[in-house]
């Protein structure tokens, strides 16, 4: 027996060995395919292992099969666009069943759970259902099923603070000895609430304050609230592993814990944006009334597909910036096409990420790189803002907040402060979109309007795909 308990160990640790590697291959684009495996092969071993206890072999397959099959579908059918809110469910489905499993292991073990495990169990419980119903309610605006719309009410704050005293209230009950509050109750001619029951309502308000937490942040803000989440099912999965005494689930945990807690923060940072100013809502709504119903004020110089597929015979020095809308036409296959042809006829091509492009951290990284459009052409806005000024086209795919300068001078915008890519300072933008109207803040682009910016209207692939005939037919 202890032989097995052992080797469940090392296995475990062996594990997660392959989860810091698999997190620290993440961070590279070029390592990030690999990283995935070696976090996939973690799982497997600490899932094998796991199976060595004595259990239900019957549910757990059923379970397997039933998870599985539901999670192939769902992946295979998502967009990519889609990926905030099949992420959202995730964390969701992490969280409940944190909840399940501590609430079960509370009920049954009442009378024998010490004060450690019983806090521990609380705090599952509590992070558990916040993130569930949270998440459903992020996947909920996001797909459109419950209002975008921050919703407010009277006394909302208070609510929440009055709810969070009873859940601390609950969790002390349940942390004394349950029978002798049962008695104290007795004796005071107050209802008695079996633990049982009291562990129910905790569960009800903990689901409660998911929702509340949730409905008065802007759709906009939905990405950051769901990386926030996902720290949340982490930090709910950690807890259950101290009630189950499993040390891996403890690491992963904690391990999703920290990055999901990171990866919010960087993305506020990107947005200039504090955490508080996300979760109290708002910047869905400041930035609405900024936008003059699609740039009206704004006068623009339009160009067709032959003057600018004239722009890119004289260009030496080529910088790409894709943006939303280059993932909501999925362009990137036809961006990748036009890439080897300017390089065939002598131009230099690189790509500007911003770190914020798109609706998700990586998303333009990802799209370019199943285009196989190679890493290396891939730069960080850091790496490339001071090239631009050298450039002589920058070609703007379905990007807009990212390139808006008054995020640099207007400090009224509710951008301002945001680090942008400097494509004004090219020799002349190209910006491809469909129309003038406004990006994800909702505010009008006071490029557009420069001197050395064009607008070639349209749907990113098709206008890419149009751009592509012509300069090969020029080229013919
Ligand atoms: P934006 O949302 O600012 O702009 C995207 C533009 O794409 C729109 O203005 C739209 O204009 C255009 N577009 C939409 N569909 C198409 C299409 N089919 N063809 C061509 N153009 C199209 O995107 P950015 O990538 O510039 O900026 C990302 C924004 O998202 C930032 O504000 C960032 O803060 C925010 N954000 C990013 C997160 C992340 O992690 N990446 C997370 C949360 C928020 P039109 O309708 O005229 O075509």
């Amino acid at each position: 027996m202890d032989d097995i308990k052992t080797i469940k160990d090392i296995v475990y640790l062996i594990s997660a060995v392959f989860f810091i590697l698999g997190i620290k291959k993440l961070s590279a684009v070029r390592t990030a395919r690999q990283g995935n495996f070696l976090a996939a092969v973690g799982m497997f071993l600490a899932v094998v292992v796991t199976l060595f206890d004595k259990l239900q072999f019957e549910l757990i397959i059923a379970g397997v099969v039933l998870g599985a099959g539901i999670g192939l579908i769902f992946a295979m059918k998502v967009q990519m666009t889609g990926m905030p809110q099949m992420v959202a469910l995730l964390n969701g489905f992490g969280g409940i069943a944190s909840l399940l499993v501590a609430a079960a292991e509370y009920n049954a073990n009442i009378s024998t759970i010490t004060l450690d495990t019983g806090i521990t169990i609380c705090l599952s419980v509590l992070i558990g259902g916040v993130t569930f119903t949270g998440s459903l309610v992020a996947f909920g605006k996001l797909q459109g099923i419950v209002t975008e719309k921050s919703v407010m009410f009277p006394m909302q704050h208070a609510l929440n603070l009055v709810l969070i005293v009873v859940t601390v209230l609950l969790g002390v009950l349940i942390n004394l000895e349950p029978y002798f509050v049962a008695s104290l109750l007795k004796s005071m001619n107050l209802p008695v609430l079996a633990p049982e029951t009291i562990m129910l309502i905790l569960v009800v308000i903990a689901l409660l304050l998911g929702i509340l937490l949730v409905i008065p942040i802007g759709g906009a803000d939905m990405p950051v609230v769901i990386s926030l989440l996902n720290s949340y099912s982490g930090i709910a999965a950690a807890t259950t592993g101290f009630v189950l005494e499993n040390k891996v689930l403890i690491v992963t945990g904690a391990l999703v814990g920290a990055s999901g807690i990171i990866l919010t923060q960087i993305m506020c940072k990107s947005m200039n944006r504090s955490l508080m100013n996300v979760l109290l809502g708002g910047f869905g709504q400041v930035a609405g009334s900024k936008s003059s119903a699609g740039g009206a004020d704004i006068v623009v110089k339009q160009v067709g597909v032959e003057e600018t597929a004239m722009l890119f015979d004289s260009a030496a020095r080529v910088i790409i910036v894709p943006g939303y809308g280059m993932a909501v036409a999925q362009a990137q296959h036809v961006v990748r096409e036009l890439t080897e042809l300017l390089e065939k006829h002598g131009s230099e091509v690189k790509f500007a990420i911003h770190p914020v492009a798109g609706r998700m951290p990586g998303h333009m990284n990802v799209l370019l790189a199943e285009a196989n459009v190679p890493y290396e052409k891939l730069l960080e806005m850091d790496q490339i803002n001071d090239e631009f000024a050298q450039t002589d086209v920058a070609l703007v795919i379905g990007a807009n907040d990212v390139t808006n300068p008054a995020a640099r001078h207007d400090q009224s915008s509710p951008i301002f402060g945001m680090p942008i890519l400097n494509v004004d300072k090219a020799r002349t933008v190209v910006v491809v979109k469909r129309s003038l109207r406004a990006g994800y803040a909702g505010i009008d682009n006071e490029l557009y309007g420069y001197p050395n910016c064009l607008m070639y209207l349209g749907d990113a692939k098709e206008a890419i795909s149009k751009l592509i005939a012509e300069i090969k037919s020029n080229h013919a």
